[in-house]
């Protein structure tokens, strides 16, 4: 991991956010490189899952949307995770992270005298007489012991804020904690417009915000994060055809990412660990560099969010079938897929350390390369000019300005070739032309292949052909 956040930090990929005011915990922004990434990872999500579609449509909904979709949807009671807090260094854990069998756990409960609110406790020694623990607990951070009685609460992940300039409860809104909402939220709406019949889905790529109480492991969990997700309408007989059909247009993306299918392990969630909404859902793990973890999931939400939606808001969400005029609410498979979750998977999946030769003969060093699929990577083409001399860069910038009409295409010309090309790799560049003196006479170029380091010498006027084919 340390690996890919210093490559993602020199190469200008990714970087500690607000970094110049001593950064901000857990907030990280894209750079140059990892715009570029990330987008054209979105790009190709949007045009795979909709544009290349006749059953779906888009959205881009408003991430502040009326506090009634949160009451509706179930999050402001049930969008919460376990929080203990050490007693010893107030250093704060999510519960289920603390003991991954928590699910079995008994959670026992009293109210709280003074206010009323419910306090929850599980019974360590309990949980050792029933084989669940080995031995007590330890705070992660001071390895102090943690009480036999381990108090915690039930901490909403919603993100609040207030509207105008008044911070008073009427005034209290929540950024959206996962883009689905407005999907259902804007069922009438987009069903009347699109004319659209079931099976159909609206898919939405953009931001979602949670007060996670551990965020870590660099993009994968922050507070601020991107989603790419897809609520496909169905009749509620269908959910389970359907279901085995998204995963497998999951697997589909997957692999068109460069993931590998050995890198991938789905995980069927146990009924009591599934979100409220949920009656059957598989998380696709992804083994990162820290371990096993959730890259995307796949889930079965039934009619719950439209019914609950239409109940809240009195507004009838029922479609009608037009041939059958049979009516129903209907049902949803939600792929979703995070997006920066998504960018690093291909980091981790591309970087590659090898032994490669140096220019001197009988040398090698080692060599880092970012091996990311052609279509995804940043720049796609590097225009190397040997040397800065007028005559070659006048013929290199020429072609780097045809080049550019096709591709996202660099020009560099300083510094050694050798130091060029070991950038490029870095940064995943597909491919590097290089333009040397005896293209002035012969009107070709060197192109050099990534991942093999093959060099073919190609004519100027058929090289935007020679790399069409290549993509
Ligand atoms: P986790 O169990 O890791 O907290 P989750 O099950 O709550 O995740 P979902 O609600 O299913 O996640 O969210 C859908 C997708 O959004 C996840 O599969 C993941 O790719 C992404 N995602 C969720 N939370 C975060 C986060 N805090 N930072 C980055 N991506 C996230």
């Amino acid at each position: 991991m340390e690996k890919i956040v210093s490559l993602c930090k020199r190469r200008g990929f990714i970087f500690p956010g607000s970094e110049i005011y001593g950064g901000m915990a857990n907030s990280w922004d894209y750079g140059p490189l990892g715009v570029e990434l990330k987008n054209n990872i979105k790009q190709a999500w949007w045009k795979k899952f909709v544009q290349e579609r006749g059953d779906m449509v888009g959205l881009d909904a408003a991430l502040v949307m009326n506090p009634k979709v949160w009451e509706a949807s179930g999050h402001l009671k049930n969008f919460t995770d376990p929080l203990f807090e050490c007693p010893e260094c107030h250093g704060r854990f999510r519960l289920d992270k603390l003991l991954p069998s928590v699910n079995n756990v008994k959670i026992e409960s009293t109210v709280n005298k003074h206010d009323s609110e419910k306090e929850y406790y599980i019974n360590q020694k309990d949980l050792i007489d029933q084989k669940l623990i080995k031995e007590i607990i330890r705070c992660p951070d001071c390895q102090k012991v943690f009480p036999d009685k381990m108090k915690f609460r039930f901490f909403n992940l919603l993100f609040k804020t207030f509207i105008g300039p008044a911070e008073e409860s009427a005034n209290v809104a929540y950024f959206r904690p996962e883009t689905a909402q407005a999907m259902f939220v804007d069922f009438r709406q987009v069903l009347e417009t699109s004319r659209k019949r079931i099976p159909f889905g609206i898919a939405q790529i953009g931001k979602a915000f949670r007060n996670e109480i551990t965020p870590g492991n660099f993009i994968f969990r922050t507070r601020e994060f991107e989603q790419m997700e897809i609520e496909y309408f169905i009749k509620e007989n269908d959910w389970e055809k359907s279901f085995e059909y998204w995963l497998g247009e999951m697997y589909d993306w997957m692999n068109f990412l460069g993931l590998k299918k050995d890198h991938l392990h789905d995980l069927e969630v146990p009924e009591k660990e599934r979100a409220h909404y949920s009656k059957r859902t598989i998380d696709i793990e992804y083994d990162f560099p820290f371990g096993k973890d959730e890259l995307y999931g796949l889930a079965y939400r039934t009619n719950f969010d439209l019914k609950n939606h239409s109940t809240s808001s009195g507004v009838d969400l029922v479609y009608t079938d037009p041939e059958s005029g049979e009516k129903y609410i209907p049902h949803v498979i939600e792929p979703t897929f995070g997006v920066d979750r998504s960018v690093l998977a291909v980091l981790t999946e591309a970087y590659c350390e090898e032994e490669a030769p140096t220019t001197k003969e009988g040398e090698t060093e080692t060599r880092v390369v970012l091996k990311i699929p052609k279509h995804i990577a940043p720049i796609k083409v590097a225009i190397l000019p040997l040397s800065k001399k007028e005559e070659l860069s006048n013929v290199a910038k020429e072609i780097h300005k045809e080049v550019s009409r096709n591709f996202f295409a660099e020009y560099d010309e300083t510094q050694s070739i050798g130091k060029r090309y070991r950038r490029q790799d870095e940064i995943g560049t597909p491919y590097c032309v290089t333009i040397d003196f005896d293209s002035l006479e012969d009107k070709k170029v060197t192109v050099r292949d990534r991942d093999t380091m093959e060099q073919e010498r190609i004519e100027i006027s058929e090289l935007v052909n020679y790399l069409k084919n290549k993509f």
